[in-house]
């Protein structure tokens, strides 16, 4: 249901092919939870994540895609075709399958962070920032998710802590140069998070410094944590081989190890993780299934 899918659907769609897309989620995937994205082409001015998500899922519906709510446990190969449990324990049988399950926030294991998750940690600042309004946070992770989302909390924030842990952002440069811009976020490089403190809720972040192991505690109420992605392929694990990251195989074409099944989006191994090559996927999905189809005939 991310863009990667939603496009694969549009096409599929587009092409006469009977498509479904099934997601146990409001269509959008990652995408719905972004603030605003900026560099998708066609919206200057930026979108919001909702609603580029719900114009996309209307798109798919145009072109007669049906959107089910409902999850998918486990793919089954049986000859020429797919097996498919749902969570709903119904099964459906397809001639072609697209994984664009996408990639889940990844955890970073410190004391503090299962204990009071809900209760000041968030992997979503998109979802959760308002409950700090004028609160002191913490951000956690130097790549772009970590910075975008550190320069959406100062909006709402009173001080965001960015900490990282090298003394170089992984970012992108125009990124970082607006964090370092913005007066009320700090970079807190070099830092290594040791533990989230708080009984009930969130009241500090233990860092060390990673050169003097130094320790301090950022007095904070949120923690947000971005330190990248887990790529979500339960229901095909076994099936299709997958990189030593646990990405699914698959080049441009999409194409995995097994005919008939293709990965898109972010669960896919690749280099780039935007909306825009996302869409990219999700297109040549759809060329490499009409092309699939009559190979396989
Ligand atoms: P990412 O690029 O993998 O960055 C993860 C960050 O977390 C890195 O800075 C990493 O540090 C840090 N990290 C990892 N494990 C850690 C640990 N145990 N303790 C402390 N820090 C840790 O992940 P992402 O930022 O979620 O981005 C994922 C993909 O989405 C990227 O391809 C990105 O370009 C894309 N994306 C693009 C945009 C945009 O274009 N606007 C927005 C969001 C995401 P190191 O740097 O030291 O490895």
């Amino acid at each position: 249901g991310g863009p990667a899918g939603l496009t694969a659907a549009i096409y599929l769609g587009r092409a006469g092919v009977e498509t479904k897309v099934y997601d146990p989620a409001v269509p959008g995937g990652m995408v719905f939870m972004v603030h605003q994205i900026e560099n998708y082409p066609g919206f200057p001015d930026g979108i919001s994540g909702r609603e580029l998500a719900a114009k996309m899922e209307a798109q798919a519906k145009r072109f007669g895609a049906e959107i089910v709510q409902v999850g998918v446990k486990k793919v089954y190969r049986e000859d020429k075709e797919f097996k498919l449990d749902l969570t709903d324990h119904q099964e459906l049988m397809a001639r072609a399958v697209v994984i664009a399950t996408g990639s889940n926030p990844r955890s970073l294991g410190i004391p503090g962070e299962q204990e009071l998750l809900g209760r000041g940690v968030s992997y979503c600042a998109t979802c959760d920032g308002n409950f700090f309004r004028n609160e002191d946070v913490a951000v956690i992770g130097g790549g772009d998710s970590a910075v975008q989302e550190a320069l959406y909390l100062s909006q709402i924030c009173k001080t965001v802590y960015l900490v990282h842990r090298r003394d170089q952002l992984r970012a992108k440069k125009i990124l970082e140069q607006r964090a370092a811009d913005r007066e009320n976020l700090r970079f807190q490089l070099n830092s290594l998070p040791q533990e989230i403190i708080g009984k009930d809720q969130v009241e500090g972040l233990k860092i060390m410094d990673k050169d003097r192991g130094k320790e301090q505690i950022l007095k904070v109420t949120g923690v947000f944590i971005y330190v990248g992605m887990k790529p979500e392929t339960d229901p095909v694990k076994g099936l299709v081989e997958l990189n030593p990251d646990g990405f699914i195989k698959a080049l441009e074409n999409t194409r995995t190890s097994v005919p008939g099944i293709f990965a898109v989006g972010d669960v896919r191994g690749k280099p780039t993780r935007q909306v825009a090559s996302a869409v990219a996927d999700g297109c040549n999905a759809a060329l490499a299934i009409e092309e699939y189809f009559l190979e396989y005939r």
